[in-house]
């Protein structure tokens, strides 16, 4: 009997609205993704559509539709399995990870293996997370911060038209190391005007400044930025790092972004193949999403997973980025269960 996909609608909702440089929102839908084998064994998944990546609800829901029929019977059959989803329907890369996710939690519990293990990692080599603080007035940036007093990595969503003043609500805040995503929001000049200022801030990192075809606007960034330089919207799988080799100095994985876990390794590989740092980064999900990707993190140099901690309510328990440290559940597959 061939593999049974289901899917349920998750209602997630932020603590508070969430503001990047594109607009925010504070209610989010996300699709679980259960398949379940012969012998009644679930692997679990969460599609997380980000509309910048072309994707909605409608679209992944539709996407696993055409998906479900080319599971076949073997979940232990990853590699062939995920080829034949990608050659039928090409991006969808939320709707494609949710299934990834849910055949590597099946495998792991048939084998009784959480996935970090199955992968040979260390769960112990996980860095902390950062804790994103979105865009708001001054009093709302003074409250969060207040209510990040657990984690020691701000991450700061500059870009738009307050930047400074952002900027120095959080000093004012906090002595905690700082990092930036500018979310694609600034020109190549105005950065380079502005690494003065985010070194003077303490900002020890800068993600995605520039539009994500400016390649040579990161070059150009990069010869005068003294802190480490990474790519988000630029590289969205594997396929993006040959031409980012040299303009960057590391790249933000998202599983949302890339759409399956094996292509997240494969970018870790090339990524170090070329000396660069990795990240891995998140949508807002819930702790389901959250923990696929977290299995990862003893492979990276900076992790931003924040997207559950973000949550009002959380439907999943899973990993946990408690204190900003990375904690990976022992449990079998992805280890995720029910609140
Ligand atoms: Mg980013």
């Amino acid at each position: 009997m061939p593999l049974r996909l289901e899917t349920e609608l998750l209602h997630l909702r932020t603590r508070h609205p969430f503001i990047i440089a594109r607009g925010g929102q504070s209610e989010y839908r996300t699709v679980m993704v259960r398949i379940t084998d012969n012998d009644g064994v679930e692997g679990w998944g969460e599609a997380a559509a980000t509309r910048f990546y072309g994707e909605t609800l409608d679209t992944v829901q539709a996407a696993l539709l055409t998906y479900a029929p080319l599971l076949g019977e073997d979940p232990f059959q990853l590699e062939a399995i995920e080829r034949r989803l990608e050659l039928t329907l090409r991006r969808n890369a939320a709707a494609r990870v949710a299934i990834s996710a849910a055949l590597h939690d099946l495998v792991g519990k048939r084998l009784g293996q959480p996935v970090w293990k199955l992968w040979g990692l260390d769960a112990a080599a996980a860095p902390q997370s950062t804790f994103t603080i979105g865009m708001d007035t001054p009093e709302m940036i003074r409250k969060k911060v207040g209510e990040a007093a657990e984690y020691p990595i701000l991450k700061i969503k500059l870009g738009g038209d307050r930047d400074l003043e952002l900027l120095r609500t959080i000093r004012d805040a906090t002595d905690k190391e700082l990092r930036v995503d500018a979310n694609c929001g600034w020109t190549p000049v105005h950065t380079v005007r502005m690494l003065p200022v985010l070194e003077e801030f303490g900002v020890t990192v800068l993600e995605q400044p520039v539009t994500p075809d400016d390649i040579d606007g990161f070059r150009l960034i990069r010869r005068h930025s003294r802190m480490p330089l990474i790519a988000d919207e630029s590289c969205v799988t594997a396929a993006d790092i040959p031409r980012l080799v040299g303009a960057v100095d590391g790249i933000n994985i998202k599983l949302a972004k890339c759409g399956s876990l094996r292509e997240a390794l494969r970018m870790v590989a090339i990524a170090r193949a070329h000396g660069m740092m990795v990240m891995l980064g998140c949508m807002i999900e819930s702790s389901l999403g959250i923990t696929a990707a977290a299995h990862l993190t003893p492979l990276m140099d900076i992790v931003d997973l924040d997207g559950a901690a973000l949550l009002a309510e959380d439907p999943f328990i899973g990993a946990t980025i408690a204190g900003g440290q990375v904690q990976l559940p022992d449990g079998p597959g992805l280890g995720v269960q029910r609140r």
